[in-house]
């Protein structure tokens, strides 16, 4: 066993059953869940993580009942007849020596559909459609469905299911007064409001025998008003415990909650105090949650008793083989999931398939496939961002002879830059991750070369990845000696006087925003963290939630775009709300429906309807955009040379990472 992880490699003996580490797969929705056509995919994708080491992986919710669909059709097992294509996943997992349980979860109010129910008739803040209260009728069959769910689970051939009863859904509509006004003995004290979970747990025992893991995933932290106080989140473990679940999983905050919990700007492992208060207080294993990305955290939390197992859930998007990985000592190998949820959880509010931005393959497992090159091509790849970087891994990896050219001192490009942004640290470990790769794969790197058209004449192929440019906007006064491009404000930013316009308010003008308001990063200081998000730490209020004191700006900022729509629409359905937030709270001045007059010694004019205005800024920082730079690709079609554009060079507009990445790897994949 390798030595460094002594705790995250160890087994877990659950008596009935063995558990080879102390790696859960958390659950995620993926996309593939919904169609039986799909379970093909579906088998490969936990497949491939069996088969990297996870020890039980959990999969997306299923209902148990139509009433509880996340949206019409989503995915449920209620049926004998919806049994079948679970045999692919549970059959392809254990092939792999794997185990795997399935998710059960009810949505309650989170249901995007009409026939929605809860413990009361109370709407959620995200869902247009208000929830019908639940009879006791009624209650008692969506128990008897639970139970049923979990022995067609059990039939399909999975290891055990977990009870969904965090994150708001339907559980946790019952548990928490924020939701719960009953007055019959569902409602009420919590003895009452704890009975649903505890009456399914019995249920679902009872139903599937001794033999067979039940995980409940227990809210422990709400993070919402009128969320449990601790007493009441111990007295549900302990019951939930006597009705014979196997493990408790950590659930932290509600999807309506205001406080962030998993984008990539929450400290790692910054819940884990949370099953840390818990776990000598319950004698089955308690599982730790969210922003747990390194084998290193993983076995820091296990070691300090903050838990018997870890769950990590985009970690295993990222990279499939993190177990096998750490057990080998490869940990600089591992992929990190960089929390940015661009790919995975923007994907799924979006209803479409989860992939990860750093990881194309995972989702993709059957069509996305590496084979080794028939004829061994020398490739020259003109750009070391992440579409450069990841076509010459991709390349080197199928066995060409590859070269990569970069004019800077460094690779990563437009990434290096978003690593320097405050609660974008993970950046670097995508860095990290290629510049190893490319080491070990043998790739040439020439760095600090200013490539031209002679230089490409020996190579069979090109791959053309030379970026962007920032867009310099035609406004009168842009060579002003106070107007910087955003680069340069990133990489020097003590040029940046006290007031500020920034010109451009798309994902980098935000970015821009949060590092010149920021002193310093509350990512790498929990402690800051939990006061600029109102987290109490001690767990000694309702919901865990406290007063926000967030630290102030060193600058005055004002953020600024053309369109006449809030700031930040385009942002990241997921991570989006948490920049706006942000800004908002360091008193960051965000304008719409501007139009720029002029820059002079006086400041930005600018006009906002029919008002003129003068911004005193010191600085004007430009975030309008970028151009592709292909200057290259003329001379290397007049040179016959074949060759193919990936990444900002082949389009600017909508440009991100997550699109670089694909685009390279699919070329890459034919070359
Ligand atoms: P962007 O999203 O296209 O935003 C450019 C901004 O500049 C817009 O606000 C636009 O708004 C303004 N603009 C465009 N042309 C202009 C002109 N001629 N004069 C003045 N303003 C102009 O580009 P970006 O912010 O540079 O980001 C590039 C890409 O990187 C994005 O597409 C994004 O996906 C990615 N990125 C993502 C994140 C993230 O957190 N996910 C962070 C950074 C970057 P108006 O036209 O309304 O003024
Ligand atoms: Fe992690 Fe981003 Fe990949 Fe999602 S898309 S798994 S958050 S790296």
């Amino acid at each position: 066993m390798n030595t460094a992880y002594p705790h995250l490699l160890e087994p877990l003996d659950l008596g009935f059953t063995q558990l080879r580490n102390r790696v859960l797969m958390g659950s995620m929705h993926i996309g593939l869940e919904d169609k039986a056509r799909d379970f093909d995919k579906l088998a490969a994708f936990f497949a491939a993580r069996a088969k990297g080491g996870v020890a039980l992986a959990v999969t997306g919710g299923f209902s148990p009942n139509r009433e509880g669909w996340l949206y019409p059709f989503a995915s449920k097992l209620s049926s004998k007849r919806e049994v079948g294509p679970h045999r692919d996943v549970t059959s392809a997992v254990h092939e792999a020596g794997g185990k795997i349980a399935l998710q059960i979860l009810h949505a309650g109010r989170y249901s995007y559909h009409p026939l929605s129910v809860s413990a009361s008739a109370v709407k959620s803040p995200i869902n247009p459609f208000k929830p019908r209260a639940m009879s006791e009728r009624g209650i008692r069959s969506t128990i008897a469905d639970y139970a049923r769910c979990a022995v067609l689970a059990r039939e399909a051939g999975y290891d055990g299911v977990e009870i969904m009863g965090s994150e708001g859904y339907l559980i946790n509509q019952f548990t928490a007064p924020r939701v719960n006004r009953r007055d019959d003995g569902w409602g009420g004290p919590i003895e009452n409001r704890a009975r649903f979970a505890v009456e399914i747990v019995k249920a679902v025992r009872e139903a599937v025998g001794p033999d067979f893991i039940i995980i409940f995933r227990l809210s422990m932290l709400d993070l919402v008003e009128g969320g449990n106080t601790w007493d009441e989140v111990l007295f549900q473990a302990k019951a939930i415990e006597a009705a014979g679940a196997t493990m408790i999983n950590t659930g932290i905050g509600w999807h309506e909650a205001r406080v962030p919990t998993i984008v990539t700007s929450v400290p790692r492992a910054a819940f884990g105090f949370v099953p840390e208060k818990l776990r000598p207080e319950v004698s089955i294993p308690v599982i730790a949650v969210n922003r747990i990305n390194t084998p290193e955290i993983a076995e820091d939390l296990l070691a300090r008793g903050a838990c018997d197992m870890v769950s990590l859930a985009r970690p295993l998007l990222a990279d499939p083989e993190f177990v096998n990985k750490a057990a080998r000592g490869g940990a600089q190998d591992i992929n990190t999931c960089i929390a940015c949820n661009q790919a995975c959880l923007d994907h799924t509010f979006a209803l479409k398939r989860a992939s990860c931005l750093v990881n194309p393959y995972a989702a993709y497992e059957t069509e996305l496939v590496r084979k080794p090159a028939e004829v061994v091509k020398q490739v020259a790849v003109v750009g070391a961002g992440p579409a450069g970087m990841t076509a010459a891994v991709e390349l080197a990896e199928r066995g060409h002879q590859v070269t990569l050219f970069e004019r800077g001192k460094a690779v990563g490009g437009q990434f290096r830059l978003a690593a320097r942004i405050p609660g974008k640290e993970e950046f670097t470990e995508t860095l990290r991750y290629y510049t190893r790769r490319l080491d070990t794969l043998g790739v040439t790197v020439r760095l600090g070369v200013e490539v031209d058209i002679e230089m490409l004449t020996d190579f069979d192929e090109v791959i053309l990845a030379s970026g962007v440019t920032g867009r310099v906007p035609a406004i009168p006064g842009i060579d002003h000696p106070s107007v910087l491009q955003y680069a340069e404000a990133i990489e020097q930013s003590e040029r940046v006087g006290p007031r500020v316009a920034v010109i451009g308010a798309g994902g980098i003008g935000f970015d821009v925003s949060e590092l010149l308001s920021s002193a310093e990063s509350t990512a790498l200081d929990p402690a800051a963290w939990y006061a600029e998000w109102g987290v109490n730490p001690a767990i000694d209020s309702a919901g865990g939630i406290a007063a926000k004191a967030t630290p102030a700006s060193p600058r005055q900022i004002w953020l600024l775009q053309r369109k006449k729509e809030s700031l930040g629409k385009g942002l990241g359905k997921t991570s989006g709300w948490v920049h706006r937030s942000s800004l908002r709270d360091r008193g960051v001045h965000m304008i719409g429906g501007v139009h720029y007059e002029r820059i002079d010694d006086e400041g930005l004019h600018i006009v906002v309807g029919d008002e003129p205005r003068t911004l005193a800024v010191d600085s004007v920082v430009v975030c309008a955009g970028q151009l592709s730079d292909r200057s290259l690709e003329d001379p290397l079609r007049e040179g016959g040379i074949p060759f193919h554009v990936v990444g900002g060079a082949h389009e600017a507009a909508e440009l991100d990472a997550k699109r670089a990445i694909r685009q390279a790897t699919e070329i890459a994949l034919k070359v």
